[in-house]
């Protein structure tokens, strides 16, 4: 911000903003380009798009790949699969648009230099299982960017959007976005005909199982700090199945992913004492669930109840059986070069704990709860569906169209629709991006208005947290503790320890209550009291506080929407100790929220579940 505190204003006028350059944004700005020629399309992103987002690390499998041109699967039987999975409350319509598309997304990726491994004997795409393909993925993210560079007419890297701005002469449709420059500081107002937000997931909204130096390490990416949820939440979007966290079971203080090794390599678990114990919960889970737990695959949270109830009655750890296939020097490689493309740290952490998998069985834990919608959960915006699919009640506009006007959503962004993971969050920025282009060209061509009093009082609250330390630093001689400010790591710990605490984190075995949910919600509403008082020492704590405030919104959605729920759905990712039954009588339904600023109530509704493929 220069010596002075010379801080620029940065006025930019789009007809497409994309908020968030990972998969999905760099498919919305792929794809935006492609239909929209003359259009100027802007993308925003708070790191830098050749290495930003959960794919920064690269992958090593490519988790959702129908096959169509080898008849191995038919975007029918994955929209069945992702239902199964979410014990049977999936947006069909959505799920159906991606599935239909996806398997081209990936083609493109191949043509732009992605290696996919192939069957040698077939010539087909390596299967690790009935939707994952394998790659070497280290690069995946870099190319993936190539391709959004060259679309964008500008991508503005480095700048940490913080709210979106409203048409001042048109309620409720969207008008731009406003951040800052995360290294310069200077304020960006960013104008635009459409918006589409991309931001990714939320890690850190419930208290990690690594704590101290330790508490970077999460499973999802740390940087996923909600802004997703936070943007369209603020504006009064409404949102879908916040409830719907996800827990993982990964190998234990590494969250080395297990998908090869249960899939490809063939292991499997045990209990502490060498036994099989995912059996012995049926009866019990039966009782729960009902005949969700008869399902093929059986739904990733029923194996995390089994997982969590066997450790419950004292015979963990749980681990996995490596000693059998690490025999075979392919396995073995393939189990190493697993992580050296995805999770290095695993890697690490083995050899730092002298855990040979070929001598060991490692240890697997359950993950604290994250909040995203692409993954095996599908929290997130409530969006209009494709126009040859969806039911009646589910279009209300263009498609991937949230229920404010002009604002789009893809990837983690929108909710209802698991299971798409890289390849199929790319694809719905696709979608998105045609969507976008085609609600410009018809409906959104004026410009929208944009209040020079909004984006000025924004101004003032955005930067309030550097002059709350400024001015707050002279009342301690030392130390990190002032009476006038909080900084954004104090924030971020009471935030996760009132999550963990109340809303059915590890500390509770991801048992929750409505009298807990009730304490948590004044808690949570206390904490953003006391938002007013972040103190930011410099640009980098700046851009920590604004990640709180997005963390602690989509908290309070999440919190809201769990206490709304009267069932447990989902037993082995958060337990309802009122209600520990699946109820489909009366909660087969979305759950919908709509949050108003200005009182800031949330209300609630159900939304129905149609079923729309046998
Ligand atoms: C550990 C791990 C392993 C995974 N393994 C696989 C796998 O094997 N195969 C597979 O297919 N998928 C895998 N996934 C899932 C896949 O990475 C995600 O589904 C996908 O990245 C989601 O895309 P997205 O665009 O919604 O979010 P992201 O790709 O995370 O992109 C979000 C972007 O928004 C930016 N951003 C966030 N907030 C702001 C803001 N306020 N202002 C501006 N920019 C912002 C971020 O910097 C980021 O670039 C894995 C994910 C993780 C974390």
């Amino acid at each position: 911000m220069g010596l002075f505190g010379g801080r620029k204003t940065v006025l930019v006028d789009a007809d497409i903003l994309v908020i968030g350059a990972g998969m999905a944004g760099c498919g919305a700005t792929y794809e935006s380009r492609y239909w929209g020629r003359e259009l100027k399309i802007v993308t925003v992103e708070k790191a830098n798009i050749e290495r930003s987002g959960a794919v920064a690390q690269g992958l090593y499998a490519i988790n959702c790949y129908m096959g169509m041109q080898w008849n191995e699967n038919q975007p029918e039987d994955h929209v069945r699969y992702a239902r199964n999975d979410l014990m049977g409350l999936v947006r069909e319509d959505l799920g159906y648009d991606i599935a239909r598309h996806v398997d081209s997304t990936v083609h493109k990726f191949e043509e732009w230099g992605l290696p996919i491994m192939r069957d040698p004997k077939t010539g087909r795409y390596q299967r690790e299982g009935k939707w994952q393909i394998m790659i070497h993925g280290e690069s995946y993210k870099p190319i993936v960017a190539e391709a959004a560079r060259k679309s964008a007419d500008k991508v503005y890297n480095r700048i940490m959007v913080t709210h979106l701005l409203m048409d001042a002469t048109k309620p409720n449709r969207v008008a731009g976005a406003v951040g800052f420059n995360v290294r310069t500081g200077d304020f960006h107002v960013f104008r635009a005909k459409a918006v589409i937000v991309s931001a990714g997931g939320a890690s850190h909204i419930f208290k990690p199982r690594a704590v101290g130096e330790g508490m970077g390490r999460t499973w999802y990416a740390p940087w996923s700090s909600a802004s997703a949820y936070a943007l369209p939440i603020e504006v009064g979007a409404k949102m879908t199945q916040m409830e719907n966290r996800i827990v993982l079971t990964r190998f234990k203080d590494g969250y080395g992913p297990v998908g090869a090794y249960f899939l490809h390599l063939k292991t499997y678990t045990q209990n502490g004492y060498g036994e099989e114990y995912e059996s012995k919960w049926y009866d019990h889970t039966k009782q729960l669930v009902g005949n969700y737990v008869d399902r093929h695959p059986v739904p990733t949270c029923l194996r995390n109840h089994a997982f969590l109830q066997e450790v419950a009655a004292g015979r963990g750890p749980i681990r996995m059986v490596t000693k059998e296939a690490f025999q075979d020097p392919h396995k073995e490689t393939v189990g190493w070069e697993n992580f050296l493309g995805m999770t290095i740290g695993q890697a690490v952490v083995w050899a730092s704990q002298n855990i040979d998998p070929k001598h060991i069985n490692p240890e697997l834990t359950t993950s604290e709860p994250y909040v995203m919608g692409s993954h095996a959960t599908c929290s997130g915006a409530w969006a209009s569906g494709p126009e040859d699919y969806a039911p009646a009640e589910y279009q209300w506009g263009y498609n991937r169209m949230m229920t404010v006007e002009g604002l789009f959503g893809a990837g983690d962004t929108i909710g209802g629709t698991a299971h798409k993971f890289s390849s199929g969050s790319f694809t719905e920025g696709r979608i998105a991006g045609k969507a976008a282009v085609k609600y410009v060209m018809e409906k959104g061509r004026a410009t929208p208005q944009v209040s020079e009093k909004e984006y000025r009082d924004l101004e003032r609250t955005i930067y309030q947290p550097l002059e709350n330390f400024r001015i707050g630093r002279n009342e301690i001689v030392a130390g990190t503790v002032s009476p006038s400010y909080l900084l954004p790591i104090h924030g971020l710990q009471r935030l996760e320890k009132i999550m963990d605490e109340y809303v059915g984190g590890i500390s509770t075995n991801y048992m929750t209550n409505g009298k807990l949910l009730e304490r948590g919600l004044e808690l949570l509403n206390m904490l953003k009291e006391d938002m007013d008082h972040m103190g930011a020492e410099d640009l980098h704590q700046l851009q920590r506080t604004w990640e709180l405030h997005h963390r602690l919104l989509a908290s309070l959605s999440v919190t809201h929407h769990t206490m709304f729920r009267e069932e447990t759905r989902w037993p082995g990712y958060y337990y309802r100790g009122d209600h520990l039954k699946l109820d489909d009588e009366n909660w087969h339904c979305f759950t919908l929220s709509r949050y108003d600023r200005a009182s800031g109530a949330f209300a609630m509704e159900k939304a129905p579940v149609y079923h729309i493929i046998d």
